[in-house]
């Protein structure tokens, strides 16, 4: 008798969740489209590892994330160390202590969890899962149209529609400039902001212009647009990106007070949104980064990625989940059992799903689990067959029976 008593919760923890092997399987399969698209376009797949010294995100993702999401601890050496929010500052870390940044262009992919201490809601968990690229050593419109080709290419192939909307920001001159005017003309309605913005308006004040706040929004109306402080490189690199999208048939909305959540981003930023996610509308997003390998230590490398939430992906995807064939191999006699066996050992060998019910039970039971585990074929082990060298293969679904030589050569299974 167990005599020790659950004191415990059998529920994760808050925000973050299971994945049931449907789910998983479905998981699987968004983030194997993406890798595998990515992979089309030649980006190379690395990983990070999940905990990091917390100077790697302080330094980088920027005050909203580490004053509140940044899952941070001591470790048991003393260290201060953060479960990853995103994954870019691992990537550039990884690249720059790998010297990758000295053979340009570099193109990288990644997927995996991130974590940040967030208010759960739909489509938002404090663990969660991105697929992301990035794109390092060139500045060029080609550069943007590259990936956010690909990040179209992806949500097509996973049959969500989407809007893309599309900014600048511009280049560190033009947002100085810009930075100074925004801070000019919010001043006055300073104490009228959310609390939120109030810090904002001290430590990133172009955060601001993201704000969902109806207060916030309506003191917006009349603030200065970012697009009236480029300077000339930025406004026309700008303007070749648009161009080149619109030549290649991406169709996009300009949106100006769209920033990025990340303090980092300069130049080009997007965002791939859908209407039927309520507040938490993005699905993947992105932008140029040209400053923060140089703010990690690294020599000037311009830079561009994004990177999108599997979660939201998966809420949105009407993508049927494709059924695997699978072969089930029973035996209709106990001297069979070992021939059972091997033929499952040989065919999972070669790459096939079988199934091997419990073969101490009687064939018709055997028969019931394999039809109870939706296998499509099963093949039988007869006593007269395999004395005249002969299996049976059955199709469960049509019913159709094969004998096939003992031998499995050329083995292959149709649905
Ligand atoms: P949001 O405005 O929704 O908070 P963000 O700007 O913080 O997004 P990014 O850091 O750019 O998001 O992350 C890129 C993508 O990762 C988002 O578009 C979204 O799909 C996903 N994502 C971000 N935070 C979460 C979360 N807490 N839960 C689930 N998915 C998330
Ligand atoms: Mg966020």
């Amino acid at each position: 008798m167990n005599t020790t008593q659950k004191n415990y919760s059998l529920q994760p923890l808050r925000g973050m969740k299971d994945h049931l092997p449907s789910e998983q399987e479905r998981y699987r399969q968004i983030q194997n489209i993406c890798i595998q698209t990515a992979q089309c376009f030649r980006y190379q797949e690395v990983s990070t590892p999940l905990i990091e010294n917390i100077e790697i995100f302080s330094k980088t993702v920027g005050e909203d994330i580490i004053g509140k999401e940044l899952y941070q601890f001591k470790d048991k050496g003393d260290n201060s160390v953060a479960l990853r929010p995103e994954g870019t500052a691992g990537i550039v870390r990884l690249a720059l202590n790998a010297n990758l940044l000295t053979s340009l262009p570099l193109r990288l992919c990644y997927h995996g969890p991130m974590f940040r201490y967030e208010r759960p809601q739909k489509g938002r968990f404090r663990q969660f899962h991105q697929c992301g690229v990035e794109f390092f050593g060139e500045k060029s419109p080609q550069a943007e149209l590259e990936i956010i080709q690909m990040a179209d290419m992806i949500l097509k192939k996973l049959n969500i529609q989407t809007k893309l909307l599309i900014n600048t920001i511009g280049d560190e001159e033009s947002r100085r400039h810009y930075k100074t005017a925004l801070v000019q003309y919010l001043k006055p309605f300073q104490k009228e902001l959310s609390p939120e913005s109030q810090t904002r308006l001290l430590k990133n004040p172009l955060r601001i212009l993201d704000s969902k706040s109806t207060q916030d929004k309506k003191i917006l109306e009349s603030a200065p647009l970012p697009k009236n402080f480029l300077n000339k490189n930025s406004k026309i690199f700008y303007d070749q990106v648009l161009s080149l999208l619109s030549k290649n048939n991406i169709s996009c909305q300009q949106t100006d007070f769209l920033v990025r959540g990340l303090d980092y981003y300069s130049d080009t930023v997007f965002e791939f949104t859908s209407s039927e996610l309520g507040a938490q509308n993005a699905v993947l997003a992105g932008g140029r980064y040209d400053q923060l390998i140089e703010m990690m230590g690294g020599r000037p490398c311009p830079a561009i990625g994004w990177a999108c939430g599997l979660e939201r992906l998966a809420l949105l995807s009407s993508l049927e989940s494709v059924q695997k064939l699978t072969v089930a191999v029973l035996s209709t006699s106990e001297e069979l059992n070992d021939t059972a066996f091997k033929i499952a050992s040989d065919l999972r060998f070669q790459g096939f799903i079988v199934y091997l019910p419990n073969m101490q039970n009687p064939f018709k039971k055997q028969m019931k689990t394999a039809h109870k585990a939706s296998c499509s074929h099963v093949l039988i082990l007869g006593t007269e067959e395999w004395k005249e060298g002969k299996i049976i293969l059955k199709n469960m679904k049509t019913g159709q029976q094969t004998l096939l030589d003992k031998n499995l050569n050329h083995f292959k299974l149709s649905p």
